[in-house]
Order: C-alpha cells, then sequence, then structure tokens
C-alpha cells in the first residue's frame, strides 16, 4: 500500500513537456521545506492505495502521454516504485527535487524522462544543496534529464554561475521558472529576460518557461 494525495489526468504546466496530457500521481510527504512551496502533499486527506489499484488506474487512463510521479517528493516512496515501475504501462516522467540520489540508484532503470530541480537558496531560504544535485544528475543523466530551477529577484551571480556549470557538465537543458505568486509572476519581463541573458551568454542551452497550467487555470 502507499498513501498517495491524489491522482488525476491533466496537462503538464512546466518545463520542455508542457501541453502533454498526463496521469498525475501526487505522493505525500517531502524532504525539503522551500520557503516559495505552494503544493498540498501533507498525509491529511490521502488515501492509501494498492500496487494493483494504482496499475488500473494506468490501464484506464493510456492515452496520456506519460506518468507524471510528483509531489512532495515521489523518491520518498522508493519501496513502492521499486514493485510499481516495472508493471507501469506509461512511460514514467519523475519529478524531483533532484536531492535523493541513492533512491533514484534504486528505480532510474524504469524512469524514462527526469524533471529535477536545482534549488536555490536565494528562493527557497534553505542550506546550499549542489554537492546532492551533482550526484543527482550523474544518475539520472543516462536518462531524458534536464533541470528546472524557480528563480526571484534576489538570485545571485554565483548561483546563475553554478547552475549553468552544472546543466553544462552534464550536457542537459536548464528551465529558468519565474517564481509565482498566484497566477503573477514575482518578477518582472525585464529582470527575467536580464536573468535568461545572463545564463544564455554562460550556457546556450537555457530556456525560459513559465508555469503555464496558472494561465490557463488547470490542475
Ligand atoms: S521540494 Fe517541491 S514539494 Fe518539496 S518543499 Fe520544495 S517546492 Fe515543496
Amino acid at each position: 500500500m502507499v498513501k498517495v494525495k491524489e491522482i488525476f489526468a491533466s496537462i503538464q504546466g512546466e518545463g520542455p513537456y508542457v501541453g502533454y496530457k498526463q496521469l498525475f500521481i501526487r505522493f505525500c510527504g517531502c524532504n525539503l521545506n522551500c520557503g516559495y512551496c505552494d503544493t498540498e502533499f501533507d498525509a491529511n486527506g490521502a488515501a492509501e492505495y494498492s500496487l494493483d489499484e494504482i496499475l488500473k488506474i494506468i490501464d484506464n487512463n493510456l492515452d496520456c502521454h506519460s506518468v507524471s510521479l510528483t509531489g512532495g517528493e515521489p523518491l520518498l516512496n522508493v519501496e513502492f516504485l521499486k514493485d510499481f515501475l516495472p508493471q507501469c504501462k506509461l512511460p514514467v516522467y519523475l519529478e524531483t527535487n533532484g536531492t535523493l540520489y541513492k533512491n533514484l540508484e534504486d528505480v532510474i532503470d524504469d524512469v524514462t524522462y527526469v524533471s529535477a530541480d536545482i534549488k536555490l537558496p536565494s528562493c527557497t531560504g534553505l542550506d546550499e544543496l549542489w554537492e546532492e544535485h551533482d550526484k543527482f544528475f550523474a544518475i539520472a543523466n543516462q536518462k531524458k534529464l534536464f533541470a528546472k530551477v524557480v528563480f526571484d529577484s534576489k538570485i545571485t551571480d554565483s548561483e546563475i554561475t553554478k547552475m549553468t556549470q552544472l546543466c553544462k557538465k552534464y550536457d542537459i537543458e536548464l528551465i529558468l521558472q519565474p517564481k509565482m505568486e498566484g497566477v503573477n509572476s514575482a518578477v518582472d519581463s525585464i529582470f527575467m529576460s536580464k536573468i535568461l541573458d545572463k545564463c544564455l551568454s554562460i550556457y546556450p542551452k537555457t530556456r525560459l518557461i513559465p508555469q503555464v497550467h496558472k494561465f490557463i487555470n488547470v490542475q
């Protein structure tokens, strides 16, 4: 059995796969506590599912591009994922904070896409996680990996250098995602362009993609 906050089919609203229909499985719990987090992933109101029940839901949603494992941090449920992923009939799209590299090692064979965050202390209010991200990317890079960075006006030049160097090391796309406050961006378009240009000057595989689902009002 696994505790799941919600399961729903919707449209991917972030990153390079924006617009694809996915089946989202939102797992409970997270190992981080980002200052900007607006996701409900606590166990209150969560439901317990058996492996068979989840597999049946997959069978009923085979028109989806992939199944998004999201949270919270889905890799906290690594024991369940080890059973589930080899039997999952949809390609697996892992949305992760990019820190639990040991857990990733156990399931990476059955994952197709990895959307891994780079957490900036200026935006999260947390300590630096560069070492964890580096170890995580080293494992995830055997699959379709990209990095996603939520930023706001407090982003520093040092962070820009470190995150671009990290993506360069693994030759992966760097997706800049402005922090949102409700349906509005926390930074204006001039600042966004400035940050994009700074990143592009170091690393050309950088794109800026806002959270599209917030504009079209889907889950
Ligand atoms: S990693 Fe994601 S789910 Fe966890 S606290 Fe940070 S924003 Fe929220």
